[in-house]
């Protein structure tokens, strides 16, 4: 099948180049020219493990192509996704101006029947405006689904490929079919693809992100009243996630949640709600607490330094909002990067992919390094933004060189309070006895 992609970012990218992958002939339309033009010289604009490889082979394959031109983009496609940004707007619920600019422009362009198929997290009602802003300019029919997508940006191709389920939203019976035809080789392992109507999937999206928000921060909080109580968050997530109707997942404690779904969706929800004049009380605390969280150790820096972080050279291992991806969208790094240069801190950072991304925000304020000890050299402390996998396992010989003193601020829980204690660090984590 013929489909079309408007939207290359991580979302539109990975439906792209996976859609692909399954035999299809895709389309990439995107009205950034720079990533357009790298993506025809093969160059994956995003990291995401696993992409470059099934980019490379579909794109050398010919059924991988890529344009500004959305006319161009649209030629003979039988579905056409949108994956367009959808970032809150000034009131903080999210901001449709991409989506209806594409959909006004798609318009006086469709020369046949198509299903459009709205990717984005999008509030309820989405997929009936979009279909209003086409239909003022359109001469043939056309569909206006809503799909929202659930893949974790780090495991996204994994996710598209083997979803745990499809939430398709729609009221034609030929979208439909068109739609179940496209996602069959996906779900061939018998993950369902759960149709309903497209006010339901466009809440879907918002109560699944809101959901692992509102668990990430109940957990948070649980972490913070340990600290008070004197009991362990390790053991309290080890205790509750063995009963299945809690589950293991998305049940440790940190500095707080961030990425470019979660803050925005929550608010966006919440948001949502007010203007169906419901008070979602929940969602106002989520948010409050995560403001909180993210910045928490920052305290306890200045505690430890008595009072004065003016001077102090901090290194900062993770700057992404999770591992492996190198999205720094609302990532808790940039808010505590913030913090410690308005103290007068020097910051040395190493983060694996995300470097690059951070740089380009806020410059060269602070040191960006190659390697995770070269960040160490001469450092007052150091302090863990991301849960990277190469951070788990440190050589602690060579770090206890390198630091001026043995303290770690640790916001992802990555060591045992044992071993920290055994080789004489003070440490600080969330949720968890500081040891000193
Ligand atoms: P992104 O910012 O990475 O990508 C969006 C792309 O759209 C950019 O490349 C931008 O240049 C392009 N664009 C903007 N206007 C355009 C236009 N008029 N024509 C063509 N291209 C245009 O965004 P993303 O992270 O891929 O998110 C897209 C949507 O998917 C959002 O609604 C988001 O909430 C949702 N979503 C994101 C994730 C995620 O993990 N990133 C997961 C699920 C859902």
């Amino acid at each position: 099948m013929k489909i079309a992609v408007i939207g290359t970012g991580y979302v539109g990218l990975v439906t792209g180049t996976c859609f692909a992958e399954t035999g299809n002939q895709v389309t990439c339309v995107d009205i950034d020219e720079k990533k357009i033009e790298k993506m025809r010289n093969g160059i994956v604009p995003i990291y995401e493990p696993g992409l470059e490889d099934l980019f490379n082979r579909n794109k050398n394959e010919g059924r991988l192509s890529f344009t500004t031109n959305l006319q161009e983009g649209i030629k003979d496609a039988k579905i056409i996704f949108l994956a367009l940004p959808t970032p809150p707007g000034e009131n903080g619920s999210a901001d449709l101006k991409y989506i209806l600019k594409v959909a006004d422009d798609l318009g006086p362009i469709l020369d046949q029947y198509v299903v459009i198929v709205d990717k984005s997290t999008v509030p309820v009602g989405t997929a009936e405006l979009v279909s209003s802003h086409i239909a003022k300019n359109a001469t043939v029919e056309f569909d206006v689904v809503s799909n929202p997508e659930f893949l974790r940006e780090g495991v996204a191709v994994e996710d598209f490929m083997k979803p745990d389920r499809v939430v398709i939203g729609t009221s034609s019976e030929k979208a439909k079919n068109m739609m179940n035809k496209l996602y069959a080789p996906l779900v061939r392992q018998g993950n369902p693809v759960i149709f309903m109507d497209e006010r339901s999937a466009e809440m879907t999206k918002y109560a699944a992100n809101a959901f692992l928000a509102t668990k990430i921060t109940f957990m948070n909080e649980i972490a913070n009243l340990c600290e008070k109580v004197g009991a362990n968050v390790d053991d309290i997530r080890r205790g509750i996630g063995t009963d299945s109707r809690i589950g293991k997942r998305f049940l440790f404690a940190g500095i707080g949640y961030g990425g470019s779904c979660f803050p925005k969706d929550v608010q966006a929800l919440e948001k949502t709600s007010k203007e169906f004049d419901y008070e979602f009380k929940i969602l106002q605390a989520v948010m409050d607490v995560n403001e909180d969280q993210k910045t928490k150790l920052i305290p306890r820096l200045k505690e430890y330094f008595g009072g004065d972080l003016k001077g102090k050279t901090i290194a900062l291992w993770g700057l992404a909002f999770k591992p492996y991806t190198d999205d720094i969208r609302e990532a808790p790094s940039l808010y505590n990067i913030k913090e410690l240069l308005e103290a007068g801190c020097i910051i040395k950072a190493y983060d694996p992919e995300a470097a690059a991304n951070v740089k380009g925000v806020i410059g060269d304020v602070i040191t960006y390094t190659k390697g995770p000890y070269e960040a160490l050299k001469e450092a007052d402390a150091l302090m863990i933004m991301t849960e990277w996998p190469q951070f788990r396992t440190p050589e602690f010989d060579v770090m206890n060189v390198l630091l001026k003193n043995k303290v770690i601020f640790d916001g992802r829980n990555l060591y045992e309070l044992d071993a920290m204690k055994e080789l004489g660090y003070t440490y600080y984590s969330i949720g968890r006895e500081t040891v000193k």
